[in-house]
């Protein structure tokens, strides 16, 4: 079960908004994703709060992992969006895995519209992670 979040606490997608006004009804599925950019959101807090599911449910059937397990240990740190254009989202997010190092990925991210949803596609340059040698 995805653990439960307070609507009131700061969005983990780093809005700066209310969760209860950013990603949580995208995940409750009260009001999914309007735009690449907030589906994007959505899925790094689905990340960030252990929501395995909804990340599943937004990723296109022909892409998606037939499971995911999410490791408890990871933290995310931050997110930041760079630029959205169209279909296309690119970003960075800071990871730390089981308190030890801190990872930066970037992507650039495509997505699209099926049945009248976002789905999250493919990323379009592969994710470069930038992490201490050894
Ligand atoms: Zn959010």
């Amino acid at each position: 079960m995805p653990l439960a979040y307070p609507p009131f606490k700061t969005c983990p997608c780093g809005s700066g908004r209310s969760y209860g006004h950013c990603c949580g009804p995208a995940h409750d599925g009260t009001r999914p994703a309007a735009t690449p950019e907030a589906l994007m959101r959505s899925r790094y807090s689905a990340y960030a709060l252990g929501n395995a599911p909804y990340v599943l449910a937004t990723w296109h059937p022909d892409t998606r992992p037939p499971e995911l397990h999410l490791n408890a240990g990871t933290r995310y740190l931050c997110l930041k969006v760079h630029e959205t254009s169209g279909d296309e989202v690119e970003f960075t997010a800071a990871l730390q895995v089981d308190r030890g190092e801190k990872y930066v990925l970037r992507e650039r991210s495509l997505f699209t519209q099926l049945d009248g949803r976002w789905v999250y596609v493919d990323d379009i340059t592969p994710p470069t992670l930038d992490a201490p040698e050894g």
